[in-house]
């Protein structure tokens, strides 16, 4: 006779509030990340670099300072999202990533920016913004 073992499923209550902190144990995005991509990302919502351009219709991942120069854009490819940076480039032209149709982000300003808009809608439940993304 076969033994099969069943690990009970572990539900979490959602917390009033999402940081960054506390942000990975809710998404199912961040699940199939690796730690140092989860870091970064935490990282750079910690020091408040992941921003919206409602001009341009793009996230943006600013510097972190003393690290990098550069500022990269995410933007919304149907439904998912696309970043500028090599990493992300090089999933895409090496058909490892496909931003309408994947849901474990390519890079951590991705994952910041899903993170981000994670923690906005959470705590913004109740407020009637204007926010266009
Ligand atoms: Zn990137």
């Amino acid at each position: 006779m076969e033994i099969i073992t069943k690990h009970a499923e572990q539900t979490y209550e959602m917390p009033e509030k999402l940081t960054p902190h506390n942000v990975f144990y809710y998404s199912h995005y961040t699940k199939e990340v690796t730690g140092s991509v989860k870091t970064k990302a935490r990282n750079f919502l910690d020091k408040g670099l992941v921003e919206w351009d409602a001009a341009t219709k793009q996230f943006y991942v600013n510097p972190v300072e003393g690290y990098n120069t550069r500022r990269y854009s995410i933007s919304n490819r149907n439904g998912g999202f696309e970043c500028n940076c090599q990493g992300c480039q090089t999933k895409i032209k090496n058909g490892k990533y496909n931003p309408s149709t994947d849901d474990i982000p390519a890079c951590s300003h991705i994952l910041a920016v899903l993170m981000f808009l994670q923690i906005e809608e959470h705590n913004d439940l109740n407020k009637q913004g204007d926010k266009t993304w």
